[in-house]
């Protein structure tokens, strides 16, 4: 990462304490982690140590095989390092067992895939639901919250749809309801724009931004893409199971900024485009851009 607006290691590692001077959400201690092939052995993470505090916005980039899913995945509590330490909210969670590892994600950490990963037999609102009834909240109030969860997604009208009637955005912003339904502290996302177009990336950024921002919930993404990474307030490049950047955004992204400048999503607006005339003065006064 050379970006120029971006700034170096240190900085962004000060940077971090000191806006937040508390207990960091995340801490690794020389993180390994090893999958058994029999004959052969991956070295997936090799030695990964470092802090994310409550608050931050942080993108992990590095190439196809570096070890981000690895990391999300024991960030998550879905898997356990083979060797070295995770403290979530300072509490030392390497040692647990399957389930208490599932209690503890149930409570405090919501996951987001790229692949979304919904029911496909089941509409939209039970898909949000299936983590509250784990979590053993009751049955009226299941409901209530996965309702409200739709809701900050903006997708309260398509609560009754199956997935399959709904766009990839809108599916994806299911999947982030349904990681929101238990009112986690942290938010992990694992390319949760690598199977959307450019304008329903930065939806749901936008989404992630607004979490962030207004309900102060700790985000983290893997992509691989500069320009996604560019929402974040912070970002970290893995290569080979290594951590080899970390560095500060300080020229970052904001969705709501970008989202009114795109093209209108809606097809009158895309004919216009592709016959290259311009689309008519919005309410506002401004037009729409080519
Ligand atoms: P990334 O998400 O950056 O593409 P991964 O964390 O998925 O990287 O993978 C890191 C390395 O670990 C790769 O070499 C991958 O093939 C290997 N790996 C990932 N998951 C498994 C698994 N369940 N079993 C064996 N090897 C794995
Ligand atoms: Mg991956």
């Amino acid at each position: 990462m050379s970006d120029p607006s971006t700034t170096s290691g240190a900085s962004a590692k000060s940077a971090a304490d000191g806006a937040a001077g508390n207990t960091p959400t995340i801490r690794l201690e020389g993180v390994h982690k090893t999958y058994d092939l029999g004959e052969i052995q991956v070295h997936a993470l090799r030695g990964v140590s470092m802090e994310i505090y409550p608050g931050e916005f942080v993108a992990v980039m590095g190439a196809s095989g570096s070890g981000k899913s690895t990391l999300m995945n024991i960030v998550g509590c879905l898997d356990k390092p083979s060797r070295g330490q995770y403290f979530l909210d300072g509490k030392d969670v390497s040692g647990l067992t399957k389930d208490e590892l599932a209690k503890i994600r149930s409570q405090k950490i919501g996951f987001v895939f790229q692949q979304f990963n919904l029911l496909s037999r089941t509409s939209a609102l039970e898909n949000v639901e299936l983590p509250t009834i784990y979590a053993g909240v009751a049955i009226k109030e299941r409901e209530r919250r996965a309702e409200e969860a739709l809701k900050r997604v903006g997708l309260s009208d398509r609560a009754g749809h199956f997935p399959s009637q709904l766009s990839g955005g809108q599916q994806q912003r299911v999947a982030i309801a349904r990681a929101l339904v238990n009112n986690p502290s942290l938010l992990l996302a694992d390319e949760p724009t690598g199977n959307l177009d450019s304008r329903t990336s930065i939806e749901i950024m936008d989404i992630l931004q607004n979490l962030n921002d207004q309900n102060g919930l700790t985000v983290v993404i893997v992509t691989h893409e500069p320009d996604i990474a560019q929402f974040a307030k912070r970002a970290l490049e893995f290569r080979d199971g290594k951590m080899k950047k970390d560095v500060l955004i300080h020229r970052r992204s904001i969705a709501a900024d970008i989202l009114p400048t795109l093209p209108s999503p809606d097809e009158e607006d895309r004919l216009e485009a592709i016959a290259g005339t311009e689309p008519a003065a919005k309410p506002n006064g401004s037009s729409a851009p080519k």
